[in-house]
Formats: structure tokens, sequence, C-alpha cells
């Protein structure tokens, strides 16, 4: 393990670069909350070497993933410190950079007037001009972050650099558990020439009580949104919870030889081979998480949790 980085799925490096680990707002429904309120070891590197030394002897990886807190609340010479380098021909592995951020909404300005808002679009171009896909995760939440001219422009310029934008977000109880919002978010994001990725499951951090949904609604929302758009909007995938074992997707509620049932998926696994195998979960009107599911049909265990309780015996 190397501080500031986790390296959980195997085509795709997590960067927690120090100067990132802060957000333009501290959201209590943040996953990172823990590491806002103190009560986690801050999890960061500021060490650009330790990060291109993994990467280089690390070939199986194509993707990096540039995270915090917000690494947008960086000054572009930080950020280029870690990027640039990975031009270089020992990372042509290296196929795509992701930059996760909430500054489309809380920071637009970031694009547009900070002093080295021009910087960072050069930085990006540059990116890509050498051949790296980039993408910028951004979190949106409601289509009404999505209004105003400054985030339009923003939206504008980002995408002038030849980067990509993908939107994700979780779904949170009294903010968008509404198939509507969720259907024009996802339908404005295209509009605005950005793509759908991500509809996550409110984590199990400080504040989830108010914020959690079931999964059976979580499933409801997701399909009854999914099934008002076109093939276009259907990139989403969702709503899916970030789980130790992996993501998992809740595909449905259905009933199988009598069976109520939750039909599973892994999205991504600890495992690459647990990706895209079905799985099923008793049915449980209450759950708002994995832990909380039991294998369906009798069975005592999910498929995945005799190799999974190995690897996290070892982590
Ligand atoms: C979501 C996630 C990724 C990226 O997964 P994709 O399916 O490629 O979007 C990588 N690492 C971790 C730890 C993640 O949670």
């Amino acid at each position: 393990p190397l501080p500031g980085m986790q390296h959980k799925y195997r085509e795709t490096v997590l960067f927690f670069p120090a100067q990132g680990q802060y957000c333009h707002s501290y959201c209590t429904f943040c996953f990172r909350w823990a590491q806002f309120v103190g009560k986690a070891t801050r999890f960061n590197s500021n060490d650009a070497d330790q990060l291109h030394r993994y990467l280089a002897q690390h070939k199986e990886v194509t993707d990096l993933l540039v995270t915090g807190g917000d690494p947008m609340v960086m000054r572009t010479r930080k950020l280029a410190h870690y990027l640039e380098d990975l031009l270089k021909p020992e990372f042509e592995h290296i196929k795509t950079i992701r930059i996760g951020t909430k500054s489309l909404t809380f920071w637009p300005y970031r694009f547009i007037t900070d002093p080295d808002a021009d910087d960072m679009l050069r930085l990006l171009e540059r990116l890509v001009a050498g051949g790296k896909h980039v993408s910028i995760m951004a979190h949106l939440n409601h289509p009404n972050e999505l209004r105003t001219e400054v985030c339009q422009e923003a939206i504008r310029r980002l995408r002038a650099t030849g980067a990509q934008i993908r939107c994700q977000a979780p779904l949170l109880k009294h903010i968008n558990d509404d198939p509507d919002v969720w259907a024009s978010m996802w339908e404005k994001q295209v509009q605005l020439g950005m793509i759908p990725y991500y509809m996550f499951v409110e984590r199990d951090t400080g504040a989830k009580r108010y914020f959690e949904v079931p999964l059976e609604r979580t499933w409801e929302i997701f399909q009854k949104a999914y099934q008002q758009v076109s093939g276009i909007a259907r990139t989403v995938r969702g709503p899916s919870m970030s789980a130790g074992p992996g993501k998992v997707e809740v595909q449905g509620v259905t009933e199988i030889a009598g069976e109520k049932v939750f039909a599973l998926r892994f999205i991504q696994g600890r495992n690459p081979d647990w990706v895209q195998r079905p799985f099923f979960a008793k049915y449980d009107p209450d759950a708002t998480w994995l832990h909380q599911l039991k294998p369906a049909f009798g069975e005592e265990k999910f498929f995945f949790e005799d190799e999974y309780s190995k690897m996290a015996a070892m982590d």
C-alpha cells in the first residue's frame, strides 16, 4: 500500500494529491465526510515521483483517476506537476486521465476567470494532444445546477480542450429522489455535450440517515428515469453501491421460482472475474446497502464472499 493511492480495480489507480484534499463545500452526504471532520487519517500524497514510479511499473493500469477532496481546488501548476510527465513514452499504457470535481457548480470560475484558468485549459489540451483520453468526472446532483450561464460557459470551455465530461451523483432523499429530476438532468447533460455515467447509492457516512433511500426505491427511480430518455442518455449505470467487494448495481426486483429477489451484478469487482455475473439477494424492502442483503434461494453465502474475506484479511 502507498499513501495517497488506491489501486482496487486492476485497470484504474486512484490518486489523492495532498493539495486537492479540500473542497469548495463540505457536503454532509459526501463519502469523504470522515476525512473532513477529522475522523479518518488524511489520505493523500504530494509525492509525484512515487505516483510516477508506481504507474511506470504497473503496465496493467490504463486509467489514472485524480480525486480528493476536489483536485480542481489545486493550482494548475501543481496539477501539471503530477500529470504532465504522463505524456512520456514510459506511460504510454496510461490511456485515460480522469479528474473528479464539483467545480462546474461550486466554482465554474475555475475555468473562466481564475488567474490560472487558461493555464488549466491549456494543460488539458496538452494531455489530449499527447493522446490521452481526458475525462472530467463532474459531480452534479440536480438539473438546476446546470442552469447558470457561468456553468454552461465552463462546460463549453472544458469541451473545447478536447476533454470529455462525464457526470455522476448519489441519489439523495430530499434532493433528487424523483425520476423526473434524473431524467431531466441526464437530458440536460446530453444537450450540453456531457455524458451521463453513474447513479450512486448513498454511502454509509456520517449523516447517511437523512439522505438514504431504500434499494428498492433507488431502482424504481433509476428505472423510471431511464425509461424516459433515449439511448443517447442511457450511458448511465446504476444504482450502484461502491462497497468493499466492488461496485454492485441493483438491476431490479423480480420473482424467480416463487421467491421475490433483488437481481444484482458487479460493475467492478476486486476480482475482475466477478464483473457482469448476475447474482441474487432475498428481497428486503428496508435494505439500503449491500451488507444488509442476504443470498436468495436459501444459500448461505454470495458467490464472492469466501474469496472476498480472504482478500479483506490481507488488506
Ligand atoms: C468507481 C471506482 C473506479 C472506477 O471504476 P469505473 O467502472 O472504471 O468507472 C476505480 N477505483 C475505485 C476505487 C472506484 O470506486
